[in-house]
């Protein structure tokens, strides 16, 4: 039987899954999984890239452990940042995290690079080679050979989208960001969707990802991070389940929100500076970032809508964020669509899925879309009336009014 490893590393974790296809279904297994954050050194924040190697590594010993001799291996990782490499392809600089107060402002130097000194483009499903003999001796390491697979993870997570592409359908991947928006033939390049900050985003097999970047659960990270990590996801999800919901909001895509000093601090002073009650507790904090989060998923599909001009009938949401169940629901009713949140591995699904396509154990996105919802559960939610629906949004776009002299993430 084929063996498929997918290396997923996203911005707060990375993992190292195994997967085979048996008839009509894809077994997942979980080898390794690691913590992924930057560290701030002579005030700048980097990624540690030496780690996540060593990482990787230990994921792949792992898979030999576990009986895998040989197999396909694809990586895909966050994007935005960059790695300067010299001719001979070693690394000559430490590697900023895009959090870094100097990249804010590097959109304009941007604009001066040149086109020769990236590499060059490439397709999903290229064929990339074997890993290098003397690390599979080293390390003992199965004899893998590598093969791009849509390797910016957000392209992979809509490529493990559980949707057989029948329908109208808009996706949320929602981990440290959220990445609202639809897979399409075409690009959209008016100027409205320009203004809007969406992006067309290439993926795999000559889909673009019309989508837009907002604020995902790095906000609760955080908060939980500042807390000592006392709480687990699930439990703050579940305190925030007991409170009393919409009591104060904050607009989480202002960039103050984007990476400051402590999260706690800066959602306590947007509330006190917008005369609300100031949340205190874990589970008020967290109530007050999913509040905030689904009403701005509410803003953002409308866009999306409008943008499109489609109605769109049924919004997945994959990734980690689709195991909180107080923020997908909150999202159904919100947005007053039916929710399919999971799977929350569906990033390193839709790595696997473009492994399995190039090897024609599958024909195509639609094929993978059916076999994945055949695979992994999901769970539907289905839109809830909100009670004051229409006095919360008035007191949301009222907010937004009161606060619009501040500048909002612009990725
Ligand atoms: P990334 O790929 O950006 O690192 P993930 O897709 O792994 O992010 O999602 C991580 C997020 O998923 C966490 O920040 C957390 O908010 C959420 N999450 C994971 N598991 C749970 C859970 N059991 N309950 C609630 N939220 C969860």
């Amino acid at each position: 039987m084929n063996n498929y490893l997918a290396v997923d590393i996203g911005a707060s974790s990375g993992r190292l899954v195994s997967a085979t296809l048996e008839g009509e279904q894809i077994h997942l297994q979980e080898l390794h999984r690691f913590n992924n954050s930057f560290t701030e050194r002579n005030g700048h924040d980097y990624w540690n890239i030496d780690n996540l190697f060593d990482e990787i590594i230990q994921g792949l010993r792992k898979a030999k452990q576990n009986g895998i001799d040989s197999c396909t291996l694809g990586i895909d990782t966050w994007a935005v940042d960059y790695v300067l490499l010299n001719k001979e392809g070693r690394r000559i600089h430490e590697v900023y995290a895009y959090r870094d107060a100097r990249t804010l402002h590097a959109s304009d130097k941007l604009l001066q690079l040149r086109r020769d000194q990236f590499s060059e483009l490439a397709e999903p499903e290229r064929l990339l080679g074997p890993i290098l003999p003397e690390l599979i001796q080293q390390c003992d390491l199965p004899d893998c050979q590598l093969i791009l697979v849509p390797t910016h993870d957000t392209a992979s997570a809509v490529a493990g989208v559980p949707s057989p592409r029948e329908e109208s359908w808009a996706y949320i991947s929602s981990g440290t960001w959220s990445l609202l928006g639809m897979e399409r033939s075409h690009p959209l390049n008016t100027k409205t969707a320009m203004q809007a900050n969406y992006a067309n985003e290439w993926g795999a097999y000559g889909t673009y990802r019309f989508l837009k970047n907002i604020m995902g659960l790095w906000m609760i990270q955080e908060v939980r991070r500042e807390g000592d990590s006392a709480h687990s996801f699930a439990e703050l999800a579940q305190l925030a389940s007991a409170e009393t919901p919409f009591v104060s909001l904050v607009l989480c895509n202002q960039s103050s929100f984007l990476n400051p000093d402590s999260m706690t601090l800066e959602i306590q002073r947007f509330c006190e500076a917008t005369g609300q009650p100031v949340p205190h507790t874990p589970g008020a904090l967290a109530r007050c970032i999913f509040d905030s989060l689904a009403l701005s998923y509410r803003d953002a599909l409308h866009e999306l809508q409008r943008l499109t001009d489609e109605t769109i009938t049924r919004l997945h949401i994959v990734g980690g964020g689709a195991n909180n169940e107080l923020l997908c629901q909150l999202t159904a009713d919100l947005l007053e669509i039916e929710v399919q949140a999971g799977p929350s591995e569906s990033t390193a699904i839709g790595n696997i899925a473009v492994q399995l396509i190039s090897s024609g154990a599958l024909e195509d996105l639609k094929a993978a879309g059916r076999t994945i919802a055949n695979s992994f559960p999901t769970r539907l939610f289905e839109p809830q009336p909100v009670q004051g629906m229409e006095a919360l949004l008035d007191r949301w776009e009222c907010l937004k009014i009161q606060t619009t002299s501040h500048t909002h993430i612009s990725q």
